[in-house]
């Protein structure tokens, strides 16, 4: 399993280059296959609390539908105030055991979460899929293979915690380092990448002996629910993973808040982000924030222009749009600038907009008909402030309209410091803007309150160096955009954020130092104690 599913974490050998997905489809039919992979998973129940699936038991009502076609997908109700105590409780009392748990044991229950995921990887896609709106070949071939690649990653970084050598650094005592579980973490996560966001929270806490608290977006909670369920089958015992649903300001609010929970991991936006640490400061826990991005993508003119143009069509336009690290500024040198934009613009208006549950698709919808309102009224504002769209640049029409559809869009003209240059659109569109120098070129790519991800196209080792160097981003991709590996951490600089994902540098957040420095010798006397009370017949004369 592991060589299958490693290679799916979105590495360049499984990418498909967008140029091959002509011709254009616009059905939104759902197929047979679908139907039935979707309904065979028994979705009732969307809180997981001390190892039971039930009901919240709030007022308010919960329902999760495809947004590519409005069809109901599970129905409940959210979380109340007493379900997240409960959930809290729960992670509390199952606390203690769990972080005396050997790594090992730990190790081989995330083993057996790899197995029992990658047995059900058909359904979690299908779900994931219709939860997202998001094209069942980026399910299948991203979101649930990585996040199984994860489970595999942590399930051996549980055995390989890291610290210092012991010794007699004094000369009278032996310090030695401990890395212990922080306690109980409470878990926010976004709509965007729902599974894979599931495993980014859950995996490197209860790896590192941490029990928690998931509280999942509420447009799509499905497959975090699975995801719980499946490591309590396995044997990871009740308690260690929780999962709530709810509304950021009543439930997300409320385990930010709660007296019980030690450390607080949140993935969302920039907005919400500032909110959450605020809350946490007051009580002085720790924060784990991954928040927005704008990512740049600077072509040189000795870049190659057809794998440029290719990786700004895949890089912009995957999952619609709505990831975090897509590429969304592409400046360009000057010489490449025109043959870039009608390339970009050829290959997007071949791009396969459809159902979800079609293979051939490779748009699917935004997540709600919200949100692509408020993308198309991004891309307006944009329009009356003097971009100009090259191509796309409307909702879905005919069958699509039924959906949450955004046409791949890519606009030139805007000025640098318009909205749709600044502010993260989360939807399938591009801007692409021409420069001079390298020295012009970093700089706009560095112009942003953002730092999530950039990547550089050139042909120039030199430049490609200086672009790592100087661009400040959690990630520089260097003639690339996209690829994430487990073993390696995904994380942001500036309003982006400060944690890491993936790696053992996040399994290392979940955890907390402690030195133990122990004396070497049993003597009542020690030397030190001089510089404060000499005891008769122990120092010099006074
Ligand atoms: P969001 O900030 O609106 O919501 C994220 C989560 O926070 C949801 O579960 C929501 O219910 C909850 N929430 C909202 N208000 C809250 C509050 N006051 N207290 C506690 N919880 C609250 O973000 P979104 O729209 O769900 O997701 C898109 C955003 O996520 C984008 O900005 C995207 O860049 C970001 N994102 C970042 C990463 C990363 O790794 N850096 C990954 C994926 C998504």
């Amino acid at each position: 399993m592991s060589g299958e599913t490693t290679a799916a974490v979105l590495r360049p050998d499984r990418a498909r280059p967008t140029a091959d997905l002509i011709p254009i489809h616009r059905s939104n039919s759902r197929s047979k296959e679908h139907q039935t992979m979707t309904a065979s998973v028994d979705v009732a129940g969307q809180q997981f609390i001390g190892g039971r699936r039930r009901r919240g038991t709030s007022a308010e009502e919960l329902v999760v539908v495809n947004p590519s076609n409005g069809e109901r997908l599970a129905e409940d109700v959210h979380a109340s105030p007493a379900d997240v105590d409960e959930a809290v409780a729960a992670a509390r009392a199952a606390f203690r055991s769990w972080s005396r748990t050997t790594p090992a044991r730990r190790s081989e229950l995330l083993h057996a979460l790899a197995a029992e995921l990658q047995g059900m990887s058909a359904e979690l896609a299908a779900l994931e899929s219709a939860q997202g709106g998001k094209p069942i070949k980026l399910a299948a071939g991203f979101d649930v293979p990585g996040t199984i690649d994860n489970v595999s990653f942590f399930a051996g970084a549980a055995r390989n915690l890291d610290g210092k050598a012991s010794a007699e650094y004094s000369g009278q005592h032996t310090s030695s380092i401990r890395r212990e579980p922080i306690g109980v973490i409470g878990s926010i996560s976004p709509w965007n990448y729902p599974f894979q966001m599931a495993g980014w929270k859950i995996l490197p806490a209860v790896a590192a002996g941490n029990t928690i608290v998931l509280k999942p977006s509420e447009l799509t909670p499905i497959t975090s629910v699975l995801f719980a369920e499946a490591a309590q089958r396995v044997g990871i015992p009740d308690g260690v993973i929780n999962v709530v649903t709810g509304h950021g300001s009543t439930v997300g609010s409320a385990l930010v808040a709660h007296a019980d929970v030690d450390m607080v991991s949140f993935t969302g936006s920039t907005a919400v982000g500032r909110q959450v640490a605020a809350t946490a400061a007051g009580a002085i826990k720790r924060v784990h924030l991954e928040l927005g991005g704008k990512a740049p993508f600077l072509v040189f003119d000795d870049a190659d222009l057809e794998a440029a143009a290719r990786g700004a069509v895949a890089g912009s336009l995957i999952n619609a749009g709505q990831d975090c690290t897509a590429a969304t500024r592409a400046y360009v040198q000057r010489r490449h600038y025109d043959a870039f934009v009608e390339r970009v613009a050829e290959l997007m208006a071949g791009v396969v907009v459809g159902a979800v549950d079609d293979p051939a698709t490779d748009l699917g919808s935004l997540i709600s008909t919200a949100h692509r309102d408020r993308v198309a009224a991004m891309v307006d504002r944009a329009r009356d402030a003097g971009a100009e769209v090259v191509t796309g640049g409307a909702p879905g029409t005919g069958e699509l309209a039924r959906g949450a559809y955004y046409q791949p869009t890519l606009l030139v003209g805007a000025a640098q410091d318009s909205e749709i240059v600044r502010d993260e659109v989360f939807g399938p569109v591009l801007v692409a803007l021409p420069f001079d120098g390298d020295d012009e070129g970093l700089a706009l790519a560095n112009d942003t309150r953002y730092g999530l991800a950039a990547s550089a196209w050139t042909g120039s080792v030199f430049r490609a160096q200086r672009a790592a160097a100087e661009i400040q981003a959690g990630c520089v991709w260097i003639n690339d955009h996209i690829p994430i590996i487990s073993e390696m951490p995904h994380g942001g600089y500036k309003a982006s954020g400060s944690a890491k994902d993936m790696s053992t540098y996040s399994l290392e957040e979940y955890t907390q130092l402690k030195h133990v420095m122990s004396a070497s010798a049993p003597e009542p006397h020690k030397d030190w104690h001089d510089l404060v009370v000499t005891v008769a017949g122990d120092g010099p004369p006074r």
